[in-house]
């Protein structure tokens, strides 16, 4: 399980999504990276239509190189800086950032 990210080929920043040019240094070539973890920055309850549980988005960084990602949380996370486990979800026809939250 793991979200791809957008290396630059160059200075290897990191981005998500993937940009036509580097916003670290201009150069227009990247690869896809796969990354498995990253450390929650913060989130928030939504109502989701339809649902009976309220979607919860969140700012984590990908460990351990970047970058910031928003994305879905499975479950309620306690505190900030709890490492998730990054995985794709398909939703409405687009591979989507999802992480469930890891046991301390
Ligand atoms: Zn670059």
């Amino acid at each position: 399980m793991s979200v791809d990210v957008s290396q630059c080929r160059a200075c290897g920043h990191r981005v998500y999504p993937a940009r036509l040019w580097c916003p670290a240094c201009g150069h227009d070539r990247a690869q896809a990276v796969a990354v498995e973890y990253a450390e929650l920055q913060a989130w928030t309850a939504m109502p989701a239509k339809g649902a009976d549980a309220p979607a919860i988005i969140a700012t984590a960084r990908a460990c351990p190189q970047g970058p910031v990602l928003v994305l879905r949380l499975e479950e309620m996370p306690s505190h900030a800086g709890q490492r998730l486990r990054l995985f794709e979800r398909r939703m409405q026809g687009q591979s989507l950032p999802w992480a469930s939250v890891l046991p301390a």
